[in-house]
């Protein structure tokens, strides 16, 4: 099999070498760009199978990175791995919101962060399942066609829009979502959905799922995800 390549752009050259070593020991190819200029030209002639985009970089910095790859119909297939400080959560939601595949805090551990890279590009992989399929979750199952949802095989009576929002994030497990992006998902429907209104949304469907409510997890200052 084909190592897969992966770009680090990061300007930080301990976090580059921290980085380099520790992908690298895992059978990685790993090429480095210190800028966001220089990072971008490589996402375009290497086309690598996954990027780690430091936010913070001298110049053009990694959320124009992100927006610059997620317009571009040749590259924007390819994942990105955003690493943010402490305190840029709000960059964090723009990222995601832009396309970006997920994200990590610095300081991370080399094996956080091995293993977040190992678990997108096997979601990539795998990409969304067919819309209509019956969905497993552990002890809850959900039905698109009929959208019923089951745990542990007793019957959940939910509204429409909570429906769309679990379905929208059981189809991706693992996915951090932001509040706009679950409200661009179920919008468009009978009445108005807001950010504030997916909070409310949430409450309800988590008293509703009983003993399946800790699937969905809420992730501090970011949005929302289904535990993976
Ligand atoms: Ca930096």
């Amino acid at each position: 099999m084909a190592r897969e390549h992966i770009l680090v752009i990061e300007d930080e050259e301990d976090i580059q070498e921290l980085l380099r070593y520790n992908l690298q020991r895992e059978g990685y190819r790993v090429s480095l760009a210190a800028s966001g200029e220089r990072g971008y030209q490589l996402i375009c002639s290497e086309k690598p199978d996954l990027v780690v985009l430091d936010l913070m970089l001298p110049g053009m910095d990694g959320l124009e990175v992100c927006r610059r790859v997620k317009q571009d119909v040749a590259v924007r297939h390819i994942p990105l791995v955003m690493a943010s400080a402490k305190g840029e959560e709000s960059d964090v939601v723009v990222g995601l919101e832009l396309g970006a595949d997920d994200y990590l805090t610095k300081p991370f551990s080399p094996k956080v962060l091995v293993a977040r890279i190992k678990t997108v590009l096997r979601r990539k992989a795998r990409e969304v399942q067919n819309e209509e399929c019956v969905l497993v979750r552990e002890e809850l199952t959900l039905d698109p066609v009929r959208m019923l949802v089951k745990v542990s095989d007793v019957s959940v009576d939910l509204t429409a829009t909570e429906y769309r929002v679990l379905h929208f994030l059981a189809r991706r497990p693992g996915w951090v979502f932001t509040r706009q992006q679950i409200v661009d998902s179920v919008k468009g429907e009978d009445y108005p959905v807001t950010e504030r209104s997916v909070d409310v949304q949430l409450v309800g469907l988590r008293k509703k799922l009983g003993p399946a409510a800790d699937m969905i997890e809420t992730v501090r200052g970011i949005g929302y995800r289904f535990r993976e």
